[in-house]
């Protein structure tokens, strides 16, 4: 197999040109967009095609099975994580001495904490990413990049992306199973995951809310789940409000249920307030604490969100980390399959071994701030550079390190509004779909749901896809052999 489908195709510039335009009208067509920087006439909306790969992307079959193996011991570790707070405050506890963003989620957590929780179950919308790596020649492997408990994003686009590469590998007259281009659940599962959690509330007239930006490049993405939702259970309500809508128009009443503008909200759907910058003022904070202290179900719940930083991830780690949570040695053995070293880089004894290792050979290795969304990592030379520089300051306590991994690297036309469309070098990071639900006693949901495949040219660093570091794709199934 070659490593680009496209490049067996001997096809000639006027043909690959009408296979691209083809691909961006299909796009347009199904709502494989994103929001355009510009805005029409009188401010109206307008959508471009979401940037994506021209074909799908090859991925050996067993490391895709791999990282579908061990979702749902991952929904369970995160649920754990998330409910055991003597591992979550010791785990913190050095964040929080530097970390403003952090103790602002800290604050809250506290608060709903030793208010007692109104709502026992939490809503697990979980993404878990991973990259091939080729560390080891003779074996590649999955490896773990991050899990994302809030606004993982894509799923939608990701299902319809597979529409999309049968079609350019249609008309490119490649055979094919449809099982090599796996279909994909992710958004059925997702707004499944909505509804069980609305049902387990159990007010027939309440709605879902999605919590969401003032202005949301990727709308479509969000809009496709809502009306996927709606096509499940037509009588369900789904609102989209700000942070600051809430602030305004929203109210608990004595029994803590949410109103938000009179009507009553059953499952909070988080897709904004992982940045700090979308928390301009007291405003946001106070909106996210009524939320959170609500009796609606929160997806993410604060203390999911908190199980999602970084810094538990390295803790998670550390040996007897996971075996503490997970009592099945194989489940603990797939999920430290997937891990690569992360150290701590506190202040200290602790954090010396990691400052060190990065300093002398920060190529192999990535430092990640308590942060979501892309662009926060530091790589390379400016590793170096900022360890030495805090070497003696505690602001090194909200950093992790984590080894580099080395993705596979292959070939793919990167179709992107300003990029030039030629075949490139490209490496590919693996999203896997995750839902769970449950309280702190009883488990309702842990289910595995669709993936997502996100391109980008090797030698990037970053990889997010509303960041536009990455290009939306879809797994090529092959045998290791053939990959
Ligand atoms: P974010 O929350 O910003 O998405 P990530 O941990 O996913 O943070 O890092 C952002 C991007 O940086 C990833 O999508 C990936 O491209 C790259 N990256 C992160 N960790 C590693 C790693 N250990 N090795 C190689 N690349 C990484
Ligand atoms: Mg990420």
């Amino acid at each position: 197999m070659a490593d680009c489908l496209g490049t067996q195709f001997h096809v000639d510039e006027k043909r690959l040109h009408e296979v691209l335009d083809k691909a961006k009208a299909f796009a347009l067509t199904k709502g494989i967009c994103m929001q355009s920087e510009q805005q029409g006439q009188n401010g109206t909306m307008l959508a471009q095609y979401f940037p994506l790969t021209l074909f799908p992307s090859v991925v050996p079959r067993a490391c895709f099975q791999e990282a579908v193996d061990c979702m749902l011991d991952f929904n369970t570790l995160t649920h754990k994580v998330a409910h055991d707070h003597n591992f979550l405050e010791n785990s913190l506890k050095n964040v929080l001495e530097v970390d403003e963003f952090t103790q602002g989620l800290w604050k809250i957590y506290t608060q709903v904490r030793e208010e007692g929780y109104s709502q026992p179950f939490s809503l697990g919308l979980h993404r878990n990413d991973f990259m091939i790596d080729t560390k080891n020649p003779g074996h590649v492997q999955i490896k773990q990049v991050e899990i994302n408990t809030m606004a993982a994003g894509a799923a939608s686009l990701g299902s319809l992306l597979v529409l999309l590469h049968r079609f350019t590998l249609d008309i490119m007259g490649k055979h094919y199973d449809k099982e090599e281009v796996p279909d994909n659940d992710a958004p059925l599962g997702t707004a499944w995951g909505l509804l069980k959690a609305w049902e387990l509330y159990g007010r027939k007239q309440a709605s879902i809310l999605f919590v969401v930006c003032e202005t949301e490049s990727n709308i479509f993405d969000q809009r496709h789940l809502e009306f996927t939702v709606f096509s499940l259970n037509p009588g369900v309500r789904v609102l989209r409000r700000t942070y600051l809508d809430i602030y305004n128009g929203a109210s608990l009443t004595e029994d803590k249920r949410l109103l938000v503008d009179g009507d009553e909200v059953a499952v909070v759907y988080l897709r904004a307030g992982y940045t700090p910058a979308e928390y301009p003022t007291h405003k946001e904070w106070d909106a996210r604490l009524k939320l959170e202290r609500s009796l609606a179900i929160k997806c993410p719940s604060i203390q999911y969100h908190l199980a999602g930083l970084k810094k538990i991830q390295q803790e998670l780690t550390l040996p007897g980390s996971v075996e503490q949570f997970i009592k099945d040695p194989t489940a603990v053995k797939r999920i430290r399959a997937t891990f690569v070293k992360q150290y701590s880089l506190d202040l200290g004894p602790e954090g010396n071994q990691g400052l060190e290792l990065g300093k002398t050979d920060p190529d192999m290795y990535v430092v990640k701030p308590q942060r979501e969304g892309g662009g926060n990592n530091l790589y390379r030379n400016d590793i170096r550079e900022f360890l030495e520089k805090h070497t003696n300051s505690k602001e090194r306590n909200a950093y992790i390190l984590m080894e580099r991994i080395f993705p596979k690297a292959h070939k793919n036309y990167l179709v992107s509004p300003g990029r030039s469309f030629v075949l490139s070098d490209v490496t590919s990071e693996l999203g896997i779909y995750g839902v769970y639900i449950g309280s702190a006693t009883e488990e309702k949901m842990n289910m595995q749901c669709g993936h997502i495949l996100r391109t980008k040219l090797l030698g990037t660093d970053e990889g997010g896809l509303c960041s536009g570091h990455a290009c939306l794709d879809t797994p090529f199934l092959v045998n290791e052999d053939q990959a």
